[in-house]
């Protein structure tokens, strides 16, 4: 090579990289693995090879890539984390709801069976009085205060497993939520 044209070579490759070689820094795709040419001035662009939109960031110096799905992940994550912590605030105070309204139905119960009880015994007592008109009155109203409270008591206990069956239902979905709150 003559020093013509030693120097057009040194002149085209100055020219070139001075106008062509921009700023730029060869990263690896996170998805395929090929050879990204990230510019300074990109801050998003799809790979070549795969076609995974990347995101650029750049901190002090350094360039990172991240697809935007994981972006959209994260932001799905967050978002999820939001929804659980809501819900579980929700699903608390239904908890609690639930399980005041069962030791309502406790104290109900149980106060119905007492009055059974006191209606059997005035029952007997009646029974044995039963040549009076007193003692027949007695049995009549023991008989119907017994009923009453024996249905009253048996619609407690109803209601009782449907409020456990909800509170089971609930403490479920809790149990759902704080997994995703605790990631
Ligand atoms: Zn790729």
């Amino acid at each position: 090579m003559d020093s013509h044209g030693y120097l057009l070579t040194r002149l085209v490759s100055c020219l070139y990289s001075t106008c062509m070689s921009e700023d730029f820094i060869q990263l690896t795709c996170r998805s395929c693995g090929g050879k990204l040419n990230v510019y300074d001035d990109t801050d998003r662009f799809a790979c070549a090879s795969c076609g995974v939109e990347m995101i650029v960031h750049r901190r002090g110096g350094t360039v990172a890539l991240s697809a935007v799905t994981d972006a959209i992940k994260q932001v799905q994550a967050g978002t999820d984390k939001v929804a659980a912590e809501l819900a579980l605030a929700r699903l608390s105070a239904e908890s609690d709801a639930l399980h005041a309204r069962a030791s309502d139905l406790r104290v109900k119960s149980s106060k119905a069976f007492t009055c059974i009880v006191a209606a059997i015994g005035c029952f007997l007592v009646g029974l044995m009085l039963s040549s009076t008109n007193a003692g027949q009155g007695l049995v009549v109203f023991s008989v119907i205060a017994g009923g009453f409270n024996y249905l009253k008591k048996k619609g407690c206990q109803q209601i009782l497993t449907e409020v456990r069956h909800q509170l089971r239902h609930v403490e479920g979905e809790m149990q759902k939520h704080r997994m995703i709150v605790n990631g």
